[in-house]
């Protein structure tokens, strides 16, 4: 099972995910164009696209999924509470949340999440793999972990740098929507979030739905891969997904760098800082 995030954020959403000869996306928030040319990046086309999942009603997550439907025959599946919500005569398969179902060789599983909206994060299981995404989140609470714990690549929101938040340009209230317990996780809940997965086979992890404004890549992951390694998890591979650049291929479970690769420099340890000091490593 492989996957790669073709697009990340508020312009628009969608992941292709593979496993034998079936693929599908998670969300399908641009033009039919627009991810024509994205699939054609990663060496696939529409052809490819067996069925599409939708974690949400918000136009960033479902913009091209009528087209889709309408021009492609592509079943397009949803949760409660996400159907309703959609314009246009789209036809939906609806699928219960917490119940498997299968697709494509693949069987993919909705779980709730908190939004402003009826949201689900998806985990899917493939070829003896699992991988899980949850994006449009404003908390990864305990029955969120339970849902991704046990994957060994994961795609998670890391929306904003709380500070950069707070010290931006947005409005006070918009500021407050995004913080809320129903907004966008940021990058220190990612974190937080990131520590609680990785003792249980993470290896990959992909942060999504990053703001342009009030966050940045580096930033996103530094925050995250800066608690791993904190945590001794150094090896999971943490990479940021933007707008319009699909991510590279996914491999779901190759294996994570051994963690004796990954040198570490405690503080107050004279030789250590003197080595650090010399290779500015920190
Ligand atoms: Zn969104
Ligand atoms: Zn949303």
């Amino acid at each position: 099972m492989r996957l790669s995030v073709l697009s990340s954020g508020s312009s628009g959403n969608a992941t292709y995910v593979e496993c034998g000869g079936g693929g599908l996306l998670i969300d399908a928030g641009l033009s039919r164009r627009r991810l024509e040319k994205l699939l054609a990046r990663v060496g696939r086309s529409l052809r490819d696209v067996g069925a599409v999942l939708l974690t949400h009603d918000h136009s960033d997550h479902t913009c091209g999924a009528l087209a889709l439907s309408r021009d492609r025959g592509v079943p397009i599946f949803a949760p409660p509470g996400v159907r309703e919500g959609l314009k246009g005569p789209v036809s939906v398969a609806a699928v219960e949340a917490e119940e498997p179902f299968a697709i494509g060789g693949m069987a993919a599983t909705f779980f709730g999440v908190p939004h402003d909206s009826p949201t689900y994060g998806v985990r899917i299981s493939g070829d003896g793999r699992d991988l899980a995404m949850a994006t449009d989140l404003g908390e990864a609470g305990s029955g969120v972990i339970r849902w991704m714990r046990g994957t060994e690549a994961a795609v998670l929101e890391a929306n904003h740098d709380p500070e950069w938040l707070a010290r931006g340009p947005y409005a006070a209230q918009l500021k407050r929507r995004i913080s809320s317990p129903n907004g966008h996780l940021s990058n220190r809940q990612a974190a937080q979030a990131a520590v609680s997965l990785a003792p249980h086979g993470l290896k990959d992890l992909v942060l999504a739905h990053l703001s342009k404004t009030n966050n940045s890549p580096a930033r996103a992951c530094g925050t995250v891969h800066g608690a791993l390694r904190e945590a001794g998890y150094g090896g999971v591979r943490v990479r940021a997904a933007i707008a319009n650049h699909p991510t590279p291929w996914i491999e779901v479970g190759a294996p994570a760098e051994p963690p004796e690769y990954t040198y570490r420099y405690a503080r107050g340890d004279a030789r250590g800082d003197a080595a650090g000091q010399l290779f500015g490593i920190e």
